[in-house]
């Protein structure tokens, strides 16, 4: 008889974006005329560079020659591209990274998800809360976590390290010691970042407590302010204890295209039971060589040609586009009476909902008076409650026009 993982039956629904697509369906049935602008997705709508255009057309037309075709490529990941990474995404800071430092990927959401399999399940987890929910998920599935405790709106055995205005958004410390902490700034949900000497607090943590710190930090190319660290190894000693995840995704538009990486230094070393030290580097070389064979050759040239010139130019004007629509409804809100957080340097704008309306009460309400969908907070985790998501990443036209309708009640 084939047995199940049952930890995937303690999953909750990810009712979150089923819900409101259930809602802004029963709304466009219920009003059919009425116009919906879309603010709540976290997926680009700016077409890819003309740079990375280009680069495709000629890696395809290579791989129709013999001498130009290519098979298998490294499950790490190609020179090419691992070159750039270390040289413009890390030395350009004062980071000195080796090739096999860096591993290129389809995505940094199965690279969040699938490095679970190099940690032992009896691990301690903490987790921010609000949360990108892949993180919690991919724990809950590999039992690392007790049931789904409805009372609390939390899984037990994890541990919640709430991120609200009660702290200005500066997760603390956990009480207890943890082993694997999940860190992602500038942050999804709330927009909001730490600056060096917080995050130097975690690292000092970590290196105590033999943790490790799993950085995401898929939003870096949005920040605009100084003091506020792009990579968590611009904090001293940090290779010794975090993984960097990094996308193309928000980058470069590659949502669709699917291209990543991941930073495991040779400094960084887990635990055996009895104490043994062992390179975590060689642990996660050995997972992807057995589990994945690599991104293809035309995606990996469509990211190398982001650090060319013209490359690098024509991101920075897709991010500008994206940060100018932060600040309209940034600004607009604040205008419209709001409390607003994050839109600085993320292209999240994490509001708190007026007159204490719940996040769903608020959802419905922006839904039906106004024909605007975001996202409620409570969706990613139960310290969200209360407040509400809007994202940069739409069209200036609809967020102009998304703003203008909040401000005119
Ligand atoms: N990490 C965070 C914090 C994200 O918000 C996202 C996407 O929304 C990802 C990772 C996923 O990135 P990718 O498209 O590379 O899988």
């Amino acid at each position: 008889m084939i047995k199940i993982n049952e930890n995937y039956l303690k999953l909750q629904d990810s009712y979150l974006f089923s819900t409101i697509a259930k809602k802004v369906a029963d709304f466009t049935l219920k009003n059919p005329d009425k116009e919906i602008i879309k603010l709540g997705i976290g997926d680009v709508t700016l077409p890819i560079i003309p740079e990375s255009i280009k680069a495709m057309h000629e890696a395809a037309d290579e791989l129709k020659t013999s001498q130009g075709f290519k098979g298998y490529g490294p499950e790490q990941g190609y020179e090419f591209l691992r070159e750039k990474i270390a040289k413009y995404d890390y030395e350009k800071r004062g980071i000195k990274l080796d090739i096999d430092e860096i591993f290129v990927s389809d995505g940094s959401k199965c690279d969040c998800g699938n490095i679970g399999d190099i940690f032992a399940i009896n691990n301690k987890v903490a987790i921010t809360d609000p949360v990108y929910p892949v993180y919690l998920d991919t724990n809950v599935m590999a039992g690392r976590t007790n049931n789904f405790n409805k009372t609390t709106n939390q899984f037990d055995g994890i541990v919640y390290i709430p991120v609200s205005d009660k702290n200005e958004f500066i997760p603390e410390l956990p009480k207890e010691k943890v082993d694997i902490i999940y860190l992602c700034f500038p942050n999804n949900p709330t927009g909001t970042v730490l600056n060096k000497q917080e995050l130097k607090k975690w690292v000092d943590y970590a290196k105590q407590n033999k943790a490790i710190i799993l950085f995401d930090s898929a939003y870096e190319r949005y920040i605009t302010e100084e003091n506020i660290p792009h990579s968590i190894y611009e904090i001293e000693g940090a290779k010794e204890v975090a993984i960097e995840f990094r996308s193309f995704s928000k980058t470069a538009g590659f949502t669709g295209v699917r291209c990543a990486y991941t930073v495991v230094p040779k400094e960084l070393f887990g635990y055996t039971e009895s104490g043994d030290k062992i390179s975590i580097n060689k642990l996660w070389n050995r997972r992807q060589c057995t589990k994945f064979n690599g991104v293809s050759y035309v995606t990996q040239k469509a990211a190398e040609a982001i650090y060319s010139e013209q490359g690098q130019k024509e991101i920075e004007e897709n991010i500008k586009y994206y940060m100018e629509n932060a600040k309209t409804i940034r600004e607009g809100l604040k205008q419209a009476g709001f409390t607003v957080y994050g839109g600085i340097n993320a292209p999240y704008i994490w509001l708190k909902c007026p007159n204490g309306l719940t996040s769903w009460e608020f959802f419905d309400k922006l839904l039906y008076e106004k024909g605007i969908v975001g996202t409620p907070g409570v969706g990613f985790g139960p310290s969200g409650e209360g407040f509400f998501r809007l994202t940069a990443f739409g069209t200036r036209e609809n967020t102009i026009k998304a703003i203008e309708k909040i401000k005119n009640n």
